[in-house]
């Protein structure tokens, strides 16, 4: 009987499992019967953007954490799809720094090309997943928002491919409740000029805070002040920008911090981080790992050991993603189509997930972080079909990219870079970033 693939999530990790399929269809494979379910009512994830904060249209949680004027933050060279080049999706080299929506058309145009939308059911959140001992199989449950109607489905794997940057961690501290000014986390950031002529806070000293206080700073905020926890981003920043270390308390309008300084500020934005949230899980079921690039309990990144008929897909701390995503996303099809062996001792599987923790715990720098990733990209796809791509050549884009973003934080952006798909260097953006206020796909593919 055909097998049947329960895939939750059609973001980038979603889609690739699904152009995965696809792609061992087109080369006249038989593949099981795929199912993808996504609670959002089109798909992209995160890339998804919506003005809502809070619930969606159907009381859900919202899972959109992007922001409007977002621009990749690191090269689309690190990230190109070995399978469909920017060149092949644009007609042209596309300059290396890519706002939302014109990465929302370059994801899209490879699924569109691959003709999978009818494989998701959309407004579909899943609610529950099961797995009977007996049965060796799982029983979903799925909500379906646009009929209002819930109802169980049995499938022999399931995939989840939800994310891990939407559930907020959300700290609290001291003088928060009377605050005389905006508090909001991260991921109900949404527009820059909110902040305009503000003194603005952030505290956490990862992406999120740089990427957001750059927003801020390039959308006219009159200061940023950035608080850090255990050691500052240390860029060369703008003149109205400092780093603090930790936040202490508020009181009023003030900010107090660990050092005894204060300053007065008029909103908050806390750039605290996300936790991997899968309310749909039981404990047997229910990944529970730290933001890091060995993953706990998941063998080669992506089988869960405790039931390795289940899998995960882009549950790692992301340098690379998208081919990432790839290569786990052709792994895992390999394995439910029985092209790879996945051991069945749980000792042998354990074995594999220590040995990566113990090598990630190894050096704890960037460089040696970045080609750390690489080499589980290139380990994965050497067992598939998946095209082989030069991964060191991605890596020397993202040293680059560190580079220039100690040399000029608020213009790394401006740099380009090398395909390492087709070999070609993409052009100059037209107009530096911290000037282009026009975050519109028409803007940004002007000559
Ligand atoms: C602010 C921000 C900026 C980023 N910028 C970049 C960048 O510049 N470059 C880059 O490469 N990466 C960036 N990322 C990383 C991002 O994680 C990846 O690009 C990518 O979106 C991850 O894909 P994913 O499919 O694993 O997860 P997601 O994109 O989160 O997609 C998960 C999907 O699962 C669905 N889902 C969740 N729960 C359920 C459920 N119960 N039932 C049904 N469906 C469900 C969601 O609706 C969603 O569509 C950024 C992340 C954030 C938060």
């Amino acid at each position: 009987m055909t097998k049947r693939v329960a895939i939750i999530g059609a973001g980038p990790s979603g889609l690739a499992q699904l152009r995965a399929f696809q792609s061992a269809a087109q080369k006249g494979a038989e593949i099981p019967n795929v199912v993808c379910f996504e609670k959002q009512s089109d798909w992209g994830g995160l890339w998804n953007y919506t003005w809502r904060t809070g619930v969606d249209e159907n009381g859900e949680p919202v899972h959109c954490s992007m922001y409007r004027y977002l621009w990749t933050n690191g090269p689309k060279e690190g990230l190109e799809f070995a399978d469909y080049s920017f060149e092949e999706h644009f007609g042209k080299q596309i300059a290396s720094y890519p706002p939302r929506a014109v990465m929302v058309d370059y994801i899209e145009g490879r699924v569109k090309k691959a003709g999978v939308r009818d494989w998701i059911r959309f407004s579909t959140v899943i609610r529950w997943v099961d797995y009977d001992e007996d049965t060796g199989k799982f029983t979903i449950t799925a909500h379906d928002m646009v009929e209002d109607r819930m109802y169980k489905e049995v499938f022999d794997h399931v995939i989840v491919a939800s994310g891990h940057f939407s559930s907020p961690n959300v700290p609290e501290y001291p003088g928060f409740e009377t605050f005389n000014g905006r508090i909001v986390h991260a991921h109900d950031f949404r527009d820059a000029r909110e902040f305009a002529g503000k003194d603005v806070l952030l505290v956490g000293a990862s992406y999120s805070a740089e990427d957001i206080g750059s927003q801020c700073w390039k959308y006219g905020a009159k200061s940023i002040t950035t608080s850090y926890r255990s050691a500052p981003m240390g860029f060369d920043w703008p003149d109205n920008w400092e780093e603090k270390p930790a936040l202490v308390k508020v009181d009023g309008k003030t900010a107090f911090f660990k050092d005894g300084s204060t300053k007065d500020v008029d909103a908050i934005i806390l750039c605290t981080g996300y936790r991997h949230y899968f309310p749909f899980l039981p404990d047997d079921l229910r990944l529970k790992t730290a933001n890091r690039l060995a993953t706990a309990d998941l063998y080669k990144g992506v089988a869960y050991v405790h039931n390795p008929k289940m899998f995960y897909l882009g549950m790692q701390d992301q340098w690379f993603t998208f081919n990432m995503f790839d290569a786990q996303a052709w792994y895992v099809r390999d394995i439910i189509m029985g092209r790879i062996e996945v051991p069945s001792d749980k000792e042998v599987l354990l074995a594999d997930v220590a040995e990566r923790v113990e090598r990630e715990e190894r050096q704890d720098d960037v460089k040696y972080a970045i080609v750390y990733q690489g080499d589980y990209v290139k380990e994965l796809i050497a067992d598939t079909d998946y095209p082989s791509f030069d991964v060191d050549g991605a890596c020397e884009a993202f040293f680059e990219w560190k580079h220039h973003k100690v040399e000029d934080i608020m213009g790394f952006r401006n740099h380009s870079y090398k395909s390492v798909i087709t070999g070609t260097m993409a052009p100059a953006h037209h107009t530096p970033w911290k000037d282009a206020l026009d975050d519109s796909m028409e803007a940004y593919l002007q000559n």
